[in-house]
């Protein structure tokens, strides 16, 4: 994976079945904490009632998707019930040059691509507490067809037993402490000492 290295804001990927609460989620950790960005990908699906071009998602069309992967502006990609999803590299590589944490919802394969390329990265597969509660959030959502929910939660499933691929794994259950956990791992990821490798030195030398 091209151009993150010496990176200094960390890259957080989230993963976890469509309607777990990886949005929620992400835009509760951006409220409760400076100095963080959600990165902002490009996609084929057609935007859902309330979503902003630029905000939730950069909206295109399959050709243009194309030729941006084509041209390298694209960090990882998948297919994901036939529409494409990319993460934007620019972006990105000025957020963490920045020393901006970033979150990306990515899919479980998009997180694993990010992980063996840049292993630097922090992955957290979110889950539900019950396949039926998953079914409840869809479906209380609204933004899908039955025929679409269907295939989102038969995807969930797969997703689901490839917890054990992830770094961190958190039950999405209560909303607040879910953002106190991953606020918790966040803090943790920046005490890592190879994070902070040289730190001795610093404090030596005053
Ligand atoms: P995803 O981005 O994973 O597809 P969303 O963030 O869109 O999921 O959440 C799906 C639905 O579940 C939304 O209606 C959201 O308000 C709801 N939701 C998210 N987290 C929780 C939670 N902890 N408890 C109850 N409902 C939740
Ligand atoms: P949705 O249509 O519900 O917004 O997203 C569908 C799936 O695509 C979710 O699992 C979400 O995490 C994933 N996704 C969104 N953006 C990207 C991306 O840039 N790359 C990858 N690999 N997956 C993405």
């Amino acid at each position: 994976m091209t151009g993150l290295s010496g990176a200094r804001g960390l890259l957080i990927c989230v993963s976890g079945p469509s309607g777990v609460g990886k949005g929620t989620i992400i835009r509760e950790v951006l409220r409760r904490r400076a100095n963080m960005a959600h990165s902002i990908s490009v996609t084929t699906r057609a935007p859902r009632p309330g979503e902003q071009h630029g905000v939730d998602y950069y909206f295109t069309d399959r050709q243009s998707f194309l030729r941006m992967l084509e041209a390298g502006e694209i960090l990882e990609h998948d297919i994901y019930c036939d529409q494409y999803y990319g993460t934007p590299l620019k972006p990105l590589q000025k957020l963490v040059a920045a020393g901006t944490d970033v979150l990306l919802d990515i899919t479980v394969p998009g997180s694993l691509a990010v992980m063996q390329n840049y292993p630097d990265c922090v992955t957290l597969c979110l889950l539900p507490p019950s396949l039926t509660e998953l079914k409840n959030r869809l479906s209380k959502r609204g933004t899908e067809t039955a025929e679409a929910m269907q295939k989102r939660l038969t995807k969930a499933r797969d997703e689901v037993k490839m917890a054990s691929s992830f770094q961190y794994v958190v039950v999405n259950d209560n909303l607040t402490e879910t953002a106190r956990q991953i606020q918790a791992i966040i803090d943790a990821e920046h005490c890592r000492y190879a994070r902070l490798a040289g730190i001795e030195e610093t404090i030596l030398a005053h």
